[in-house]
């Protein structure tokens, strides 16, 4: 990943400063002390779409600017490869899906020409963070590591189809350690496990202020009317994303309450069955003037904000969902968000307070109308979502959290743990 300047890694530490307090990056500084120089390098399966992308794109620069050498690589394979790990999420979020035993022995083909590849980083890092079921087999492939080794998983586990699972825990079990989203996800594994929610950068494109100008061309750049109220989830185009359930609630709301609905989706390069399921979701939609269903390029995310910031409320409809950044990136700008009651989403949307959860398209329809009609409603959420999401699921949150693991894992059997310098 290249790297940015030192005066650029400063700088960016002063806006977190400014941002969350002058305390918060202090102890930041002190938890990192122990770990200046280093080499921790984070595997995922792509740099474009979807959740891990978008954390570590601003997770490895906060590490750096520590002074931690962080680094990212992704896995490359072909599409059979892409096939079989689409079928590992799957799976792993309670689907029933026996996979081939060709596309297994493809999967390790693949893990083994790609530890090849990358096999003097993979020795050399002093930590090793691999990230979801796609580069899992990297370790056993690796004899000669000296670094600890961390699986984060990032999807909803809590009930794996068991065949799959039973697979893959084998490539799994020899990891120093492993994380999870939520406490209901953990699996029982051989190591220690911690429980580490995701985050959203409030620095990014996706996430900073932006001026009205910019959130009003949205408005023309897509064809939508400015004086009726607005309902969006943004999502790639993914079955347990529901994005027909929320076509659905759009239908059942909008025969009482005139609105709109954007649904705002590109595809992630691991992800073979995007094409399929936006299919269906312009089939439900069925050229409703309506109803805007947008696939947009991977590095859109100051229009994604600009389509958060001028949404009424925020829907992410999921029937699985192991955290949804898209949540707490609406609630960052101050949206109520509609959620499915699954998963990450529960952590983020506290029932009732800082949105709705829901479990069927006329539980959510119900749930628009109501803070459509009740604007008071809606903006109290607002404000009470942004206010948790500062509270706990900023990067800054977050990175202290992975930083208190490093320091833990190589603290062996201590019971104390000294940082900085009293
Ligand atoms: N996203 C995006 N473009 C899209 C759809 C989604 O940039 O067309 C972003 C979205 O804003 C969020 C991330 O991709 O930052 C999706 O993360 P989430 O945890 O919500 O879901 P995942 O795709 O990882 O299941």
């Amino acid at each position: 990943m290249k790297r940015q300047s030192k005066q650029s890694l400063q700088n960016m530490l002063a806006e977190y400063k400014a941002v969350t307090s002058p305390n918060v990056i202090h102890q930041l500084e002190q938890l990192a002390a122990p770990l200046k120089g280093a080499k921790v390098l984070h595997i995922n399966s792509t740099k474009e779409g979807g959740g891990v992308a978008e954390i570590l794109h601003k997770l490895i620069p906060l590490k750096q600017a520590l002074g931690i050498d962080a680094d990212w690589e992704i896995i490359n394979g072909n599409q059979e490869f892409y096939q079989c790990t689409k079928g590992f999420h799957n799976a792993l979020q309670g689907m029933n899906q026996s996979i081939s035993e060709k596309l297994l022995r493809n999967y390790e083909k693949t893990n083994k020409e790609n530890a090849e590849r990358l096999n003097s980083k993979l020795k050399d890092a002093d930590f090793v963070f691999i990230h979801d079921p796609q580069p899992a087999p990297l370790l056993k492939l690796t004899p000669k590591r000296r670094g600890k080794w961390i699986w984060r998983f990032h999807i909803d586990a809590s009930k794996p189809y068991r065949n799959v699972w039973k697979y893959l825990r084998e490539w799994i079990i020899p990891y120093d350690a492993s994380i999870f989203s939520l406490p209901e996800f953990a699996q029982p594994l051989p190591h220690p496990q911690y429980i580490i929610a995701p985050s959203i950068d409030p620095l990014s494109e996706k996430n900073c202020p932006l001026p009205e100008h910019e959130i009003d061309n949205v408005f023309s750049e897509f064809n939508l009317d400015p004086e009726l109220p607005l309902i969006t989830q943004v999502s790639r185009y993914d079955r347990f994303k529901d994005p027909v359930g929320v076509i659905e609630a759009y239908k059942l709301a909008s025969k009482l309450t005139p609105l709109q609905l954007v649904l705002a989706g590109g595809g992630a390069s691991d992800d073979p069955e995007g094409e399929a399921v936006l299919n269906e979701v312009k089939q439900a939609s069925n050229g409703a003037p309506n109803i805007h269903v947008l696939l947009l390029p991977a590095d859109a995310n100051r229009t994604i904000n600009a389509l958060q910031r001028a949404s009424d409320i925020v829907l992410q409809k999921s029937i699985r969902e192991g955290f949804g950044l898209t949540v707490s990136e609406a609630m960052w700008k101050g949206k109520p968000v509609i959620g499915g009651d699954t998963g990450g989403i529960r952590l983020q949307v506290i029932d009732h307070y800082t949105g709705f959860l829901v479990r069927t398209p006329e539980g959510a329809a119900l749930r628009t109308r109501y803070l459509l009609h009740r604007r008071d409603k809606l903006e109290e959420m607002g404000m009470r979502a942004k206010r948790f999401v500062r509270e706990n699921f900023l990067i800054t949150r977050h990175i202290r959290e992975y930083l208190t693991l490093m320091v833990g894992l190589t603290s062996g059997d201590d019971e104390r743990i000294n940082v900085g310098k009293s």
